[in-house]
């Protein structure tokens, strides 16, 4: 399979990682849209939020909590951060392995364009 975060995952691409466990991993995007701009993956393929199962509800929560304690970690938990997540063409994915932006460090707009 050829998915650019199942290859970091693997290390057969560099990353900055922020965090990893047995599930998660946490890095820095390669093209950061603000001061801090981490992304928070599951370390197994899943392409889409589409294909997650409710099996997978825990896993997503501990993309979530990951985040969040990131944010403490880093210092921006109290002036504010913002997770997304975006599904496919209309919602932005450009990456088909799912991922949780989490983006600080400046003010930012809403809603999204
Ligand atoms: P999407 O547009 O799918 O929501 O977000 C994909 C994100 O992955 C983008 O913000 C992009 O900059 C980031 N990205 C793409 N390729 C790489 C890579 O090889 N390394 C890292 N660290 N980030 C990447
Ligand atoms: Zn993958």
């Amino acid at each position: 399979m050829d998915c650019i975060f199942c290859k970091l995952v693997k290390g057969e691409l560099p990353a900055d990682i922020l965090y990893q466990d047995d599930e998660v991993m946490a890095f820095r995007d390669i093209d950061p849209k603000a001061p801090h701009h981490f992304l928070v993956i599951p370390k197994r393929h899943i392409a889409t939020l589409n294909d997650l199962t409710p099996e997978d509800a825990a896993l997503v929560g501990r993309l979530q909590v990951t985040a969040a304690q990131l944010a403490k970690e880093y210092g921006f938990d109290e002036s504010g951060y913002r997770v997304v997540m975006n599904c496919n063409q209309d919602g932005g994915q450009t990456v088909w392995h799912i991922h949780m932006h989490v983006l600080a460090g400046r003010t930012l707009s809403w809603p999204p364009g």
